[in-house]
């Protein structure tokens, strides 16, 4: 395998606390070395001067609807998506058909990631039968299977019964899983369009309020301590769900948490336009919210960003809104939404750190129908780069295991790395997607960050900004 040299960029990798200069070899798909001015002899030398060298994005939350629905992504249509989005490992939830709740389909997903070997698939098994919420699924099973499962999710549903959580709680501890929980009460939920706020009320659409998550987090919570398992929450969205984790954590609950770049960067004020491509589960909520879920992410609170990348075919999302199923694709604009949004440093040679903002943004994005979706724009930043990096490499995989990913960037682990331009601008246009479907809500949005090179096991799966295969 060859050789190669990430020569001249900034090499930013949270797992080992290095943000500066550094260049990066690679041999036979580990790295080699570490460090200023490395020599190139028998290396092809890529020049990554002005540009950002990071360990490879892990998203712990996508849908791949392969197996059941290859009509709106496959593993291999949603594995080119995250190679360009600079994602290395991902992680499809259960809800398929069938649905991943048993070793033969887990390994039947893993395999096929493997054979497109574009990133490392690492599914998320079912917690329930059928996901249905009535009996424990085979997670031993699973979790001895080729695909070695250590998390699992009724993602799309919540997990209605408590005494069947506590049981997969208490049973996921023996080795070591973790259990990532969809907080939904479904009878507060029932028929919801939207955020339940002003803008529903004026709107005339059914809500669904912040409470019907927070007080299924607070349950999940509870639930947590009770048994000492190791708890994981999907798309935290409200300021409360964000407040319980915090004091969760303070109290030492074993609980991790995530958050949607749309829950960072976007809110219910979007569904003014009755554009389907704007509706989610859990919806975009108030700009309070967003301002909450933010400053999450920067205490740590949150401990990683995750797309929940939910393609839908066009058919069934380009109707009207009340019919169109929730979901938005993410895995191609994470980064640069999270540069653009969170994080203050414009451009490389602007080296003074930005401190996060107190209190809420007041600048708004464009007004819906002039072209671009509403937004919490913040001119200055949330997180440093390095913060904002460590929560789409590193801190996923404090969330569940992700082996060979995250970083450390150090001799002698695999080559699993991105390369990007933390200056550089472009235009979302959902018809240049490689995801099959372009139900994205970023569409026409001018974004900042492009992903340049990705690369896994030391061969590049997207090169200057185009997928090798
Ligand atoms: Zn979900």
């Amino acid at each position: 395998m060859s050789r190669l040299l990430l020569k001249g960029g900034r090499l930013v990798d949270p797992a080992s606390g290095h943000d500066g200069p550094a260049d990066v070899l690679v041999d036979d798909g580990r790295v080699a070395e570490v460090g200023p001015e490395l020599d190139a002899t028998g290396a092809e030398v890529v020049d990554c001067g002005g540009l950002v060298v990071c360990p490879g994005l892990v998203d712990l939350h996508v849908h791949l609807r392969e197996p059941g629905r290859e009509d709106a992504e496959t593993i291999e249509t949603g594995s080119r998506a995250a190679a360009l989005g600079g994602y290395t490992a991902v992680c499809p939830m259960p809800n398929t058909d069938p649905v991943a709740d048993n070793a033969g389909v887990v390994e039947m997903v893993a395999a096929r990631g493997r054979e497109v070997g574009l990133v490392d698939v690492f599914p998320v098994g079912a917690v329930t039968v059928g996901q249905r919420g009535s009996e424990l699924a085979e997670l031993g099973a699973m979790a001895r299977s080729a695909a070695r499962v250590d998390c699992f999710s009724d993602d799309g549903l919540p997990i209605r019964e408590a005494r069947l959580l506590r049981l997969a709680l208490e049973y996921t501890r023996a080795f070591d899983a973790v259990i990532a929980d969809h907080a939904q009460d479904a009878s507060l939920t029932d028929g919801a369009q939207m955020h339940e706020g002003e803008v529903s009320a004026m709107l005339g659409l059914a809500g669904w309020p912040a409470a019907a998550e927070e007080m299924v987090v607070a349950r999940d919570l509870l639930l947590a301590e009770l048994t000492g398992g190791r708890l994981h929450l999907c798309h935290v969205s409200t300021g409360g769900a964000v407040e319980l984790v915090r004091a969760a954590k303070g109290r030492g609950v074993r609980v991790t948490a995530e958050a949607a770049p749309h829950h960072l960067s976007l809110t219910d004020e979007a569904a003014r336009s009755y554009d389907p491509v704007f509706k989610v589960n859990p919806p975009l909520r108030e700009k309070a919210d967003v301002e909450a879920v933010r400053l999450g992410l920067a205490d740590g609170t949150i401990d990683a960003i995750a797309t929940d990348h939910a393609p839908h075919a066009r058919e069934d999302k380009e109707v009207e809104w009340s019919t169109a199923p929730p979901g938005m694709l993410g895995l191609e604009t994470a980064l640069a939404v999270t540069l653009t949004e969170l994080v203050g440093d414009p451009a490389p040679g602007a080296r003074d750190p930005q401190p996060p903002i107190p209190g809420p943004p007041n600048r708004e994005g464009s007004p819906p129908g002039s072209g671009g979706a509403p937004a919490v724009h913040s001119p200055s930043g949330y997180l440093d780069l390095a913060t904002a990096i460590e929560r789409l490499t590193t801190g996923p995989g404090r969330c569940r295991r992700v082996p060979g990913h995250g970083g450390p960037v150090a001799p002698g682990t695999p080559a699993n790395l991105a390369v990007f331009d933390p200056a550089a601008t472009w235009t979302v246009d959902r018809a240049r997607l490689a995801s099959r479907a372009r139900n994205t809500p970023f569409h026409g949005r001018e974004l900042r960050g492009r992903v340049v090179h990705t690369l896994l096991r030391g061969a590049f799966t997207v090169r200057d900004g185009l997928a090798q295969r």
